[in-house]
């Protein structure tokens, strides 16, 4: 379970790593996927870009299978609007 706090230190989500599910964290209400991209000619996901609504750091995540799904979160900058 993820703690999540916004007291200037760094969000939660820098935490967010192999394991984070970003179809969970966006039911959970810490993210909002705004993009899904699949991989060419198939139903395989390629990644995701979402945001988190705590600090507004944008990420992609990308989907791969290695025994089981994981997610490589890349940090991609801070939307400040
Ligand atoms: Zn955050």
């Amino acid at each position: 379970m993820i703690e999540w706090h916004s007291n200037g230190v760094g969000c939660s989500c820098s935490l967010l790593g192999e394991d984070s599910n970003p179809r969970h964290l966006e039911e959970d209400g810490f993210i909002t996927i705004t993009d899904t991209v699949y991989m060419n000619n198939s139903n395989y996901i390629d990644y995701y870009l979402a945001i988190c609504l705590n600090c507004q750091t944008q990420y992609k995540i990308e989907e791969r299978e290695y025994h089981s799904l994981w997610w490589n979160w890349i940090k991609l900058g801070q939307n400040k609007s």
